[in-house]
């Protein structure tokens, strides 16, 4: 057997210039130098980082290179302006100045756009591109051309649309990218253009620059591939002006997982490095302080999560059942969900996962389950909250002590003005809880109800006490639901210990205050029952 050797694709990735025009996106200095280095070690070819000379951020960014292992460091810009020689355009020098090892620069091929954008004669605006593009060769970098509106251009006028980017190419552009800037082009017009420009300058390296303004820039970028581009850009989790850009979390798996890509095909980025693929994903997320989307393909947190019974038994025989690819190749995870559809055998599989080995005819099984939905349906949420969802669960298999019994509490707040003359609201607590038959009347303080509580609960459990010390929360998130015509509240609280554990707890009810209470007992309860606090 002879296998033909495989052609490469080189990656481009826009998300510190393109995806920084995202609404909402705004990027300092660190935060590209952070990203920057996410993306080299993905093994992408070539990282745009913005556009010097537009923004202090950016021009900042191109005076210190960041420590690039195998990417190129590539400055953005724009052709130069009319009237203007290359070298006496300062937008350009910037450009050509930076600490880069490409520039790549986009100019108009769209005779629309010249008359009327422009206003210049068609003519000049081709020696234009020319001038610049020689300009960055005469620097020592790398020159691109980022073909704006190309598609719409070659619609309206091929033959103006290929004498600008064959000007680029005579020119010496190491890349002609071609770029559906408004979004709109549908994938079998970009197949049919890509591959009558290849066919026009079979020499000429293509790229392309898709836009999801029609939630297709991944397919656009597929079919410019399959018309003979070879460079292809896209940014992280999709970020980018309008709609965003061609997605990379869902472009590198499918180019390296999916056939006729995988076979045909090779990139920079090795299956270890497509294995951090979540995780650089999530790293962006966090930067921007923004939840994951828990639906995007390949990367998002649901994207292989599995709530149905039907689905959730036939993935533990064989996950290829209901999982196109296996989740770890994009560093991924299966889930498997407890939720109002579950069935028997996914609560079971749940179980398992938390080391709870039961028989399925057990009966307290079903009761468990029965639970599960009554509790669901009043607003209870065990998907984010593991930890009550493990003590619910080993409640019912009567594998956890009643370590306390909360007889009553009492929470105040008071807003009133300090010793200082100043308004301060301080919040005080007392907890009655009965420990061994004996009862302690804990008093607590803290700057809200919930702190207060908290300091009071665990103020004295007697001999539990020191197993408590290191117990502290660091999250707490209150939802209002409707449940019926009443609103109730969902209070989350996620609590660390000096181990390094981390658990989430849920509690639900009309009252913000209760609701709270209850999440807080659970999690002390957890971690006694962790702990191995497990003869009362
Ligand atoms: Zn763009």
């Amino acid at each position: 057997m002879t296998s033909s050797p495989k052609e490469r694709l080189f990656i481009f990735d826009t998300t510190l210039r393109d995806g920084a025009q995202t609404q909402g996106v705004d990027f300092s200095v660190e935060d590209k130098r952070q990203i920057a280095i996410a993306l080299d070690s993905l093994g992408l070819d070539y990282i745009e980082g913005g556009f010097p000379g537009a923004n202090p951020t950016d021009t900042a960014f191109f005076s210190e290179r960041p420590p690039l292992k195998t990417a190129k460091f590539v400055a953005f810009g724009m052709t130069k302006r009319a009237g203007r020689s290359a070298a006496n355009d300062p937008s350009l020098s910037q450009v050509l100045d930076a600490k880069a090892d490409s520039a790549c620069l986009v100019g108009k091929t769209w005779d629309f756009h010249v008359d009327v954008a422009l206003e210049i004669p068609r003519a000049e605006n081709v020696t234009g591109i020319a001038e610049s593009i020689a300009a960055v060769k005469a620097k020592g970098r790398e020159p691109m051309f980022d073909a704006e509106h190309y598609f719409d251009g070659y619609k309206a006028n091929p033959a103006y649309a290929l004498e600008c980017i064959t000007a680029a190419h005579n020119a010496g552009a190491q890349w002609l990218v071609l770029c559906d800037t408004n979004g709109g082009t549908m994938p079998e017009d970009v197949y049919r253009i890509v591959s009558e420009t290849k066919a026009k300058l079979p020499d000429a390296p293509l790229g392309i620059h898709a836009h999801n303004d029609t939630e297709q820039a991944v397919a656009v970028t597929l079919a410019a591939i399959r018309g003979g581009a070879r460079q292809l850009q896209g940014t992280l989790n999709g970020l980018g002006e309008r709609c965003g850009n061609a997605n990379l979390c869902a472009l590198l798996p499918t180019l390296l997982l999916k056939e006729p890509y995988a076979n045909q095909f090779e990139t920079g980025v090795s299956k270890d490095q497509l294995a951090q693929l979540v995780h650089v994903s999530r790293l962006l997320d966090e930067i921007l302080n923004r939840a994951p989307n828990r639906h995007a393909a390949y990367v998002g947190p649901s994207a292989f999560a599995h709530k149905g019974g039907l689905h959730s038994s036939a993935v533990q025989k064989d996950p290829k059942t209901y999982e196109h690819i296996p989740p770890e190749s994009v560093g991924n995870a299966r889930k498997i969900l407890v939720s109002d559809q579950a069935g028997r055998s996914n609560l079971l599989a749940r179980l398992g996962e938390i080391g709870i080995d039961v028989d399925a005819k057990d009966p307290r099984i079903a009761r468990l389950l029965e639970d599960i939905k009554q509790r669901e349906f009043l607003g209870y949420a065990y998907d984010g909250a593991e930890a009550s969802f493990e003590l619910l669960a080993r409640r019912a298999l009567g594998q956890v002590p009643e370590y306390f019994d909360v007889e009553s509490f009492r929470v105040m707040v008071e807003r009133r003005h300090d010793a200082r003359g100043e308004l301060a609201t301080v919040s005080e607590a007392v907890v009655k809880v009965k420990v061994d038959g004996e009862t302690f009347h804990n008093v607590g303080t803290g700057n809200g109800p919930v702190n207060a509580l908290d300091d009071a609960l665990r103020k004295d459990l007697g001999k539990y006490s020191d197993t408590l010390k290191d117990l502290r929360l660091v999250d707490y998130k209150v939802r209002i639901l409707t449940s019926g015509t009443e609103a109730v509240t969902r209070v989350m609280v996620e609590s660390a210990d000096g181990k390094g554990n981390r658990w989430s707890t849920v509690g639900v009810s009309p009252n913000i205050v209760d609701a709270s209470f209850e999440a807080l007992a659970d999690s002390i309860c957890y971690k006694l029952f962790r702990d191995g606090a497990r003869d009362a």
